[in-house]
């Protein structure tokens, strides 16, 4: 961490504790699945497995969680991101969606999100080719909604390397949203992201997702705190919307280890309002913005 930068008051997490967030932990680790809200170290974890409580207890809100699927371990290598990195992980469990929709069924929650970690190493051209139809429907726990119809699930996908086809069958999978992260501005992407990434494939993803299917709501994500300016910021605002997106997430990033990209300015709560209004002026449905917004934060609840 720079010493220059000292994490202010508002950033200070609560301990994490609340029924329904024990049940998860427990039914997680029986079936061997992975969170992003694990893996990430995400701060939220109390808040949204609880349903929105904070993390003191239980609350009447819509519990989310997002489970990586295709295992621990990415074979790409994000500046910003705590999930483990490997150029061969290992081989996915074949189980693994059929294990995820009993899980999901049996948690009882409103909304989930499926992601995954990217798996380049994969045959088939790497995760350009991944997401074929075929194996998508082995991909994403379509038993899911079997299980429990009224649930509504949220997809938040890698960029396929381009592969716009795998974006246009996950889209037309059935699920109720889409959302894919430019993560930063377009500035910083070399210097935050992995190389494969980058931001005008990160537009043509979102982009893609919305026209391939009626009414599909999409959703994006920005960390705060790189280094971006405002004006950038405004920027990217613009761009997503350009390409439609729906609702928009800003979050300060936070450092998860002394390996990864440091904090160059913590927002404060004030701006990250500004940046919701300014956000919603622009047309955006929903804005969630606030120190410790992540992608799917209380996700069901900005779609209820
Ligand atoms: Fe993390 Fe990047 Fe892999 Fe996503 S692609 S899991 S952000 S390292
Ligand atoms: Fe999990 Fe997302 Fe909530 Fe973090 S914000 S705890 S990753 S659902």
């Amino acid at each position: 961490r720079d010493p220059e930068v000292k994490k202010p008051a508002w950033l200070r997490q609560r301990a994490v504790q609340g029924e329904k967030y024990a049940r998860l932990r427990e039914s997680l680790g029986e079936l061997k699945l992975n969170t992003v809200c694990v893996e990430a170290q995400c701060p939220n974890i109390g808040e949204c497995w609880n349903g929105g409580s904070g993390a003191g207890g239980e609350g009447d809100g819509i519990a989310t969680a997002t489970i990586m699927l295709l295992g621990d371990t990415c074979t790409r290598g994000c500046r910003f991101c705590a999930v483990k990195t490997s150029n061969k992980p290992p081989a996915p469990d074949a189980l693994e969606p059929l294990k995820t929709a009993m899980a999901v069924a049996s948690w009882g929650v409103d909304y989930v999100v499926l992601t995954s970690v990217d798996r380049d190493d994969l045959p088939d051209g790497g995760s350009g080719h991944l997401l074929k139809q075929s194996e998508l429907s082995s991909f994403i726990p379509y038993r899911t909604l079997e299980l429990k119809p009224g649930i509504l699930v949220e997809c938040l996908t890698s960029d396929f390397r381009g592969d716009l086809d795998a974006v246009s069958s996950l889209a037309n999978s059935g699920l109720d949203g889409y959302a894919h992260n430019i993560e930063t501005v377009k500035s910083l992407q070399r210097i935050v992201r992995d190389p494969r990434a980058g931001y005008d494939q990160s537009l043509a993803v979102l982009k893609h997702a919305k026209i391939s299917k009626a009414g599909m709501v999409t959703k994006s994500s920005i960390m705060l705190g790189l280094g971006e300016t405002d004006e950038e910021v405004k920027q990217a605002m613009a761009d997503l919307r350009a390409v439609d997106v729906d609702i928009l997430t800003l979050g300060q990033y936070l450092q998860p280890t002394e390996r990864h990209l440091t904090v160059r300015g913590y927002v404060t709560p004030e701006k990250l309002d500004f940046w919701k209004e300014y956000g919603e002026s622009l047309g955006f449905l929903y804005v969630a913005s606030g120190p410790l917004v992540r992608s799917s934060y209380r996700a069901g609840e900005l779609f209820a």
